[in-house]
């Protein structure tokens, strides 16, 4: 198994995210301006459900009304724009319409707008605290389909684009190995085991009962293989707290530094306090490191480098 990703990665993004004015008054922010040179590394589809739906610029805002995303696709919720017109029909067409475009462009990782009621994903308000009725119209598809989900306001954040970048290549290569033996399942874990403790020791500790149960049981069938496929894709669309980003770069820097004599003067101990930015250069010096030598680091286990 290769943990050098070479792929380009596809990702769809909402339209008023990658910097088009398409907000219903006329707004929009480019948020990928955040990623500095990380931006060439992937392949961008913006869409946007309402300005496909035909609603223009500028437009009313609109709202879910009697439910959610997933109610409204079942038909229980509706769409109305300020003005109290029902506009479900448009949104629905825009939508489809969406999901349809980036199926065709063959997207992995879609970046939503956080707060929207078309594409919210944990919220359909920006007001306050207040959630609104997540998900959104167009979040509930992007829900349903087996797609890494990021939203955009945490490309602000160097550290948590980091993590969220380094789970991303991880699902993606996972979701194109063939598992489908006892050898192809233990080297897969081998790669991945370390960044599930780091995320969460409880759903980590819940794949390993499933794969002993594979072991012990001689069950080879294909299910079995992808039920524990689906639970790690799971786990990793989960983003990492902060605390254990900084406990984990200390475990594999002991063990970079025990087992292949990496050296690196400036790794501090988890308890000492500093801010998250000096975490991050701690990280992305070990990560140099460990890339010069070809050896694998634990925390981002698939090197992602992909073809010009
Ligand atoms: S949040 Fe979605 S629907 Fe709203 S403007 Fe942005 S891309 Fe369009």
């Amino acid at each position: 198994m290769q943990s050098i990703f070479e792929q380009k990665i596809k990702i769809g993004i909402s339209a008023c995210q990658f910097g088009s004015k398409v907000r219903y008054n006329g707004k929009g922010r480019d948020m990928l301006q955040n990623l500095g040179r990380d931006r060439s590394e992937f392949i961008w589809t913006p869409v946007c459900p309402e300005l496909t739906a035909g609603m223009g610029v500028p437009r009313a805002c609109i709202k879910l009304s009697k439910g959610n995303g997933i109610d409204f696709w079942n038909g229980e919720a509706i769409v109305k724009n300020k003005e109290g017109k029902d506009v479900s029909s448009w949104i629905k067409k825009g939508s489809i319409s969406c999901m349809e475009t980036l199926e065709r462009a063959e997207i992995d990782v879609f970046i939503f707008m956080e707060g929207s009621p078309s594409c919210g994903v944990y919220r359909t308000s920006l007001k306050n605290q207040r959630l609104g009725n997540p998900p959104g119209t167009f979040g509930a598809l992007l829900l349903q389909k087996d797609i890494f989900l990021i939203p955009s306001v945490d490309l602000q954040s160097p550290i948590r684009w980091w993590d969220w970048k380094r789970r991303m290549v991880v699902f993606i290569w996972l979701k194109k190995q063939e598992i489908n033996n006892e050898i192809d399942l233990k080297e897969m874990w081998k790669r991945v085991s370390y960044i599930c403790h780091e995320l969460s020791e409880v759903e980590t500790s819940k794949i390993k009962h499933e794969i002993a149960k594979i072991y012990v049981s001689k069950n080879n069938q294909p299910e079995s293989y992808s039920k524990v496929k689906k639970q790690i894709l799971d786990l990793l669309r989960r983003p990492a707290e902060m605390e254990m980003i900084k406990k984990w770069l200390w475990k594999n820097y002991i063990h970079l530094k025990e087992r292949e004599g990496v050296i690196a003067e400036d790794i501090l101990e988890p308890d000492i306090l500093r801010n998250m930015t000096h975490v991050l250069e701690e990280i992305l010096s070990i990560e140099k490191k460990v890339r010069e030598k070809n050896i694998s680091f634990r925390s981002s286990p698939i090197n992602y480098k992909p073809k010009r």
